[in-house]
């Protein structure tokens, strides 16, 4: 689901800042007053409008998800204040400064989604998101967001009430009973909730509000609590009703049935994850009519696939008629999954009455339905310190549900992740599970941030993230995967000490764990024959320290011992060191993992401080 973003910039400076946006908001439209300079290069998406803003606004308010000004925060709380409505129905309104350096959630910050799209807009500026929500203060996730990124559905409930209580502290009992745990792994170590899985002891509990996650609603017990203790609901998408009908049953008739199923036995509307029936039923007006208005998908089964279902009631008078022993519960637990992740929840009903006949029948999933589709952001960080890091890597980091890693490299991002998103840390050797853990949370329909030091396509997490999915059949399309480069150990380095990288240069790792030793060496040999300016990454560890002496031996066969190197640790860290030496005198001893190592070629020179390699062409072409 693409969201429908208006940018209004009243100036010709706001529409340049605008298109600046454009970058990470590819699909949002551009609303400019007419004046009477002409723009010398339209952006995309750009549209004018007359008069004052009270004009435009009507129109952009039915239609847009996320409205964002580039006008003073004064202007638009006048602009927006004759609209504004219900935080559950406005859209997300984000008020910028002209010269981008803040992003201010105005209103709907939470389910209008303005604060997380401040923070992707400061981060893509380089500005600083302003975010007043009572949530961001205290560390926790919104209640109203909870289930977002798991595509879970907000029932009724008592929303402000619960907020409130989180946000004074008290103990939040939360009943799960369906649906993804995977969001306490974010929680800080002193939250609120206080957990279980039913409702009954509710005397016992302390808890001076609820939420409830589950298909079912809550016991009356809850509902109806004497303390009056406010309760929200969430409700994850675990069930898929599969529908067998008469040709031209009414969709009142299947939406009435449906509803008393539901609720004869506890379940929650909102836990509806789609239907399902015979494909046949393909284009059965009722029942398309009926996924409308549920906004739920419907899926169709050939009579092949459904007859081979085990299910609780056969019938040979439907095998007989439309060639298998069951339509709505066999579609119903073909559509929650494969047999170990479904039950059927609620056997066979008949309805019937003037309007038509319809069989419902309700299939639970032990895995939630999230129409999210997935993302995989592999982001190169950078080498250390956060102004190092991309815009655009930046931005993606703030849209992301999880964000995933080797520890140090999460630490020295951390200032940047936000109290909803899930931190997963992972030890430096476990780079594959690591890339199949990635994955798996975004088949599950997250967006996740997969994090590599420097440029994640070298030596980092893009390939191995890529292999794995290829060697899966992804269809290249879910999860979606989008690759954000960062500055590598070697432009870093080169940066550090000057421009050794003015002419041909290349990257060596001498790691042997995944490279057979020869390998290695016979490229050392041949970088160091063919002259290029070398950087040698993972070069030497406690245990491995034979294969950097071996490369060095290779470079002083063919290059002069007075070749300048540097060896460079932990650049733009807090424990940074570089040391500026020769061919000849290269202590290895002060060489690890977290040191790349600089060799000049034949005419690289040392000019004080600096290591300088010639373009190379001077004096030979005019460029
Ligand atoms: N993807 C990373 C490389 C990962 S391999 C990048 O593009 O930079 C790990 C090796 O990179 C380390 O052993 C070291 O050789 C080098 N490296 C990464 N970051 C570094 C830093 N900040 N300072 C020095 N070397 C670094």
């Amino acid at each position: 689901m693409t969201l429908s973003i208006a940018i209004i910039a009243p100036t010709p400076n706001s529409v340049r800042l605008a298109s600046r946006l454009q970058t990470v908001l590819p699909a949002a439209q551009i609303w400019t007053k007419i004046t009477d300079r002409s723009y010398e290069e339209f952006p995309e998406n750009f549209y004018t409008y007359r008069g004052s803003l009270s004009s435009l606004l009507p129109q952009l308010w039915q239609t847009c998800d996320r409205l964002i000004f580039i006008l003073a925060v004064g202007a638009v709380v006048r602009a927006i204040a004759p609209f504004l409505n219900h935080k559950e129905e406005d859209p997300g309104v984000v008020a910028v400064d002209e010269s981008g350096q803040f992003a201010v959630s105005v209103s709907g910050g939470h389910i209008g989604g303005a604060d997380a799209l401040a923070r992707q807009i400061a981060a893509a500026l380089e500005g600083t998101p302003v975010i007043t929500s009572a949530s961001e203060g205290y560390q926790l996730p919104a209640v109203d967001l909870l289930g977002n990124a798991y595509g879970w559905q907000r029932g009724s409930g008592d929303w402000l009430g619960v907020s409130s209580a989180i946000a004074r502290r008290n103990p939040v009992l939360v009943v799960q009973q369906a649906g993804w745990d995977f969001w306490r792994g974010s929680l800080p170590p002193n939250h609120p909730f206080q957990f279980a899985t039913e409702m009954d002891n509710m005397d016992d509990a302390e808890a001076t509000a609820a939420i409830w996650i589950g298909d079912r609603l809550p016991p009356e017990a809850i509902r109806e609590s004497p303390t009056n203790m406010p309760l929200v609901c969430w409700h994850p998408r675990t069930l898929w009703v599969g529908v067998g009908c008469e040709r031209g049953t009414e969709v009142d008739l299947l939406e009435a049935s449906l509803r008393q199923l539901l609720a004869e036995n506890g379940l929650a509307v909102e836990a509806v994850a789609g239907l399902a029936s015979i494909d046949i039923k393909a284009d059965e007006p009722g029942l398309l009519e009926l996924a409308n208005r549920l906004n739920v998908p419907l899926q169709f089964y050939p009579r092949e696939t459904l007859a081979k279902v085990d299910v609780p009631h056969p019938s040979a008078a439907v095998e007989q008629a439309v060639g298998t022993p069951s339509v709505s519960e066999a579609a119903a637990l073909m559509a929650a999954g494969s047999s170990e992740l479904a039950e059927i929840a609620i056997g066979k009903r008949v309805y019937r009455d003037a309007r038509g006949a319809c069989t419902l029948s309700i299939a639970r999933s032990t895995v939630e339905y999230n129409p999210n589709i997935g993302q995989l952001y592999l982001i190169g960080s950078g080498p250390g310190s956060l102004d190092q890091i991309t815009p655009a890597a930046k931005s993606a980091i703030a849209q992301a549900d999880v964000v995933i890693g080797y520890k140090l490299y999460l630490d020295l991002i951390e200032p940047l992740l936000h109290p909803l998103q899930c931190r997963e840390d992972s030890q430096i050797t476990q780079e594959v599970e690591r890339a199949e853990r990635a994955i798996f949370l975004a088949k599950r329909g997250l967006t996740v941030a997969v994090i590599s030091s420097g440029d994640c396509g070298i030596y980092g997490m893009a390939g191995l993230v890529m292999e794995a999915l290829a060697s899966q059949d992804w269809d290249g399309e879910n999860p979606q995967v989008q690759v954000f480069p960062g500055i590598t150990a070697l432009q870093g380095v080169a940066a550090k000490v000057g421009a050794p990288l003015m002419h041909d240069f290349c990257a060596i790792s001498l790691s042997n764990l995944l490279t057979p030793t020869d390998v290695i060496e016979r490229r050392v040999e041949a970088a160091a024959m063919a002259d290029f300016v070398v950087a040698l990454y993972n070069p030497r560890s406690k245990n491995r320290t034979e294969v950097l002496t071996k490369a060095l031996q290779i470079f002083r066969r063919y290059r002069s011992p007075k070749t300048p190197v540097a060896i460079a640790r932990s650049i733009y860290r807090q424990d940074e060191c570089i040391y500026l030496t020769t061919l000849d005198d290269i202590e290895e001893g002060q060489v690890d993992m977290l040191t790349v190592i600089l060799i000049g070629n034949e005419s690289t020179f040392r000019y004080r401080d600096r290591f300088i390699t010639p373009r190379g062409y001077t004096g030979k072409y005019d460029f």
